[in-house]
């Protein structure tokens, strides 16, 4: 953890330490915009670094012949941002003013920062069903988890039999890695074929371990200190049934992080922050940029969030050099790397 001074106004803060905040870093710190990164004060579901904090081997990050582990993929860039002078505050920023210049933050101890700039880059958090009993159990840690790879070693689930619910790589992933330690992982997924990529797919169904249940969904966890079973329905002919399960895993997407923005930027409906084109990071507040998961609706992926903070420090950047008048869409960048 390296706190450091802030200064009276900064010129750039860079909110979220995943992929997109520590690109954003790297560059604004090479253009010497002095950038102070927001990296966030960790929690149950969410640690500085992001969600790749939470992924075992990254295969399809450019330039990792034998894959790299999310962990030392992102100490590397959080490295490699602070050899350039990037300065990092190991706290949330919990509350923004964007109608005021410089734009006012606050921390979650309570700093107060004057910034001309801001990249916001908090990514997303993992989305949970809503059943009964899922919430309790998640947080009295009875069992129930949306992160296999922070808790699927635990005594707990070793030769049980596991659940994992979705359907995407996530999904995927979770269920291959917990066969390290369970006895059984059962899929459930609510349709009857997977959005998955295809080569985690394969791999799935190729494990003897996994079960894949089609066609259902858990309408409730059970269980009093600790999870027992799953009451589930057949989504096809609404069939209600019940297993017996030691541990459930929920892998059904993520939601972008925006409540500390308090609707002071504009939201897709979706909830991601809005940028006027594809190619863009611009908000709908001057001065304001965002990259990566927080506004990514549709790649999230680790190299996207990456280039999207890269394109966010360029662009705040220029917007920096002329002084603060938004640029004209469709102007290029011309900022040497
Ligand atoms: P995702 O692709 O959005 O998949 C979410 C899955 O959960 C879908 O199968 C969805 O079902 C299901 N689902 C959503 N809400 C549900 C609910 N309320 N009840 C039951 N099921 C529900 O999310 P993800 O798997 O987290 O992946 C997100 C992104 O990260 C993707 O772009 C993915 O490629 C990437 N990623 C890549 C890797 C890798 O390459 N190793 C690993 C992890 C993630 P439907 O299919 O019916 O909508």
């Amino acid at each position: 953890m390296s706190d450091t001074t802030t200064r009276d106004r900064e010129t750039v803060v860079i909110i979220g330490s995943g992929p997109a905040g520590w690109t954003a870093a790297i560059y604004a710190a090479r253009a010497q915009l002095d950038p102070l990164v927001f990296e966030g004060a960790g929690s149950r579901t969410m640690i500085p670094g992001g969600q790749l904090m939470f992924t075992t081997e990254v295969e399809n990050y450019p330039g990792f012949r034998e894959g790299v582990t999310g962990q030392d993929l992102m100490m590397e860039m959080r490295a490699q941002a602070e050899r350039f002078g990037t300065r990092i505050v190991t706290e949330d920023i919990v509350e923004v003013d964007f109608g005021q210049r410089p734009f006012l933050l606050r921390s979650s101890r309570g700093k107060e920062v004057k910034a001309d700039s801001v990249i916001v880059a908090t990514g997303a958090n993992a989305r949970w069903i809503g059943v009964p009993n899922e919430e309790r159990l998640a947080q009295s840690g009875g069992g129930v988890s949306a992160c296999a790879v922070c808790d699927g070693a635990l005594p707990h689930f070793r030769n049980a039999v596991l659940a994992v619910v979705g359907g995407g790589d996530s999904a995927m992933e979770d269920a291959l890695y917990l066969t390290k330690f369970a006895r059984e992982v059962i899929l459930i997924h609510r349709r009857d074929e997977f959005r998955a990529s295809k080569i985690m797919v394969d791999r799935a169904l190729a494990n003897d371990k996994i079960k894949v249940m089609w066609n259902t969904v858990v309408t409730e966890v059970v269980g009093d200190d600790v999870i027992t079973g799953l009451k589930l329905e057949d989504t096809v002919t609404g069939e209600a049934r019940s297993i017996e399960v030691q541990g459930l895993f929920v892998a059904i997407g993520h939601s972008p992080n925006t409540a500390f923005l308090n609707d002071q930027v504009e939201l897709k409906e979706n909830g991601y922050v809005a940028t006027p084109g594809s190619w863009r990071t611009a908000t709908s507040v001057p001065g304001v940029f965002a990259a990566g998961d927080v506004m990514d609706d549709y790649f999230r992926q680790a190299i996207t969030a990456a280039g999207t903070g890269c394109m966010a420090a360029l662009e705040a950047e220029r917007w920096l050099a002329h002084g603060g008048v938004e640029e004209s869409a469709g102007a290029g960048v011309g900022t040497a790397s």
